[in-house]
């Protein structure tokens, strides 16, 4: 048995960050919001919001349905609030991982398929990025219910991730590095929405040498540490595919060490009953070697949407939306949350680490953009 949902390994980053960086297309949002809800000309701060629900927890981050506070009727402006304690951040080497989220889901802001950063702010003790609401839910709780999706469902979202690395890649030079179901959200049309950009990084063709990634889903070129670029993306789409298409990852072991071993060997056994073309682009993106791997050799991401897997996708249809997707979540209002499980209340704040004036004095600086 797989365990229920893989924490990405958190692990330091050995490359420093440059001093300043431009401020970018949401602040364009920001404004929007404020007109929207009526908001004075001011940085939105978490007073502005009433927390309604936990969506979700990550290793440092807890993320909140929150609503605007100056919101007249209870069902709209809801947004996912994403709170990450300043020293928690800084105690798990994050500091830079959680700028590099803030910059590069800004510049992507707009993407069909990725979460929309509406703004970040911060105060004394937390960090905020506010985030457009997903009411869907985690494709992962879908994927666990149905088991494993059929080929068309797996076609479909394997498309629409597709088209997500294609414009990291082409557009922006961003590495998504984290890519597995538990980062995939559903809208209420069922299309997907990427979230969880804690490992990305504008690397454009530069080599990086941060182990980060969830195991199943790592490239042998980060286990070997030898070095990665934007390929780790590609290999992670085949192992993706592969998940949706037989229910759980090609390489698995009940201990990481066993999980690495297998990627390195690179051998991947196909059900039986698999078909030809999803063998062949599971088989070509997930190649040891990333110059041999699809989407990396020459012809880039347009030879991906090639491949004979996503016959019949019509891609320009599918970026705007023109169908809707094929699992359709149950979304009765825009704050419905029934497509999230419970979580446990947060810890009592007097438990978790302070951040001190050591540490203000050292990182304050670096979170001055937030
Ligand atoms: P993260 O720390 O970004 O991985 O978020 C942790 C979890 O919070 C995710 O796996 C989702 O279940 C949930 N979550 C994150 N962002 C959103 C969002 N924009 N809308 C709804 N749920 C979200």
């Amino acid at each position: 048995m797989q365990p229920e949902h893989r924490e990405t390994e958190v692990k330091p980053d050995r490359l420093s960050w440059p001093a300043s960086r431009p401020r970018t297309p949401r602040d364009v949002a920001e404004s929007r919001i404020r007109e929207l809800a009526g908001l004075p000309d001011r940085r939105l701060a978490f007073d502005d919001f009433e927390l309604v629900k936990t969506l979700g927890t990550g290793t440092f981050a807890r993320v909140w349905l929150v609503r605007l506070k100056a919101t007249k009727e209870p069902n709209s402006n809801v947004f996912a609030l994403k709170v990450l304690r300043k020293a928690e951040v800084i105690k798990l080497k994050q500091v830079e991982h959680v700028r590099n989220e803030s910059k590069c889901l800004s510049k992507v802001a707009g993407h069909p398929f990725i979460t929309t950063l509406v703004t970040t702010f911060s105060d004394e003790l937390c960090l905020y990025m506010l985030l457009e609401y997903c009411p869907g839910g985690e494709i992962f709780t879908f994927l666990r219910r149905s088991r494993r999706f059929n080929e068309y469902t797996s076609k479909f979202y394997a498309a629409e991730i597709t088209l997500v690395i294609g414009h990291l890649h082409d557009m922006h030079g961003i590495s998504y590095r984290d890519l597995k179901p538990e980062n995939i959200l559903l809208d209420q049309d069922g299309h997907l929405k990427l979230v969880d950009f804690g490992f990305a990084k504008q690397q454009y063709n530069l080599e990086t040498y941060t182990l980060c990634g969830t195991p199943e889903y790592l490239a042998p070129e980060v286990i070997h540490n030898s070095g990665h670029g934007l390929a780790v993306d590609w290999w992670a789409l085949g192992i993706l595919i592969y998940e949706f298409l037989v229910g759980q990852p090609p390489f698995w072991d009940s201990n990481p060490m066993g999980i690495y071993e297998k990627i390195v060997e690179g051998r991947i056994r196909f059900p039986a009953n698999m078909a030809a073309p999803a063998k062949d682009i599971i088989s070509s993106l997930c190649k040891v070697n990333p110059s041999e791997r699809l989407g990396h050799i020459s012809g880039g991401s347009q030879r991906v949407r090639d491949h004979p897997f996503f016959e019949g996708i019509n891609w320009d249809d599918l970026y705007h939306k023109r169908m809707k997707g094929p699992i359709v979540p149950e979304v009765g209002h825009p704050a419905d949350t029934t497509n999230f499980e419970e979580y446990p209340e947060p810890p009592d704040p007097a438990t978790q680490a302070v951040y001190t004036d050591e540490m203000k004095e050292k990182y304050e600086e670096l979170f001055q953009d937030f």
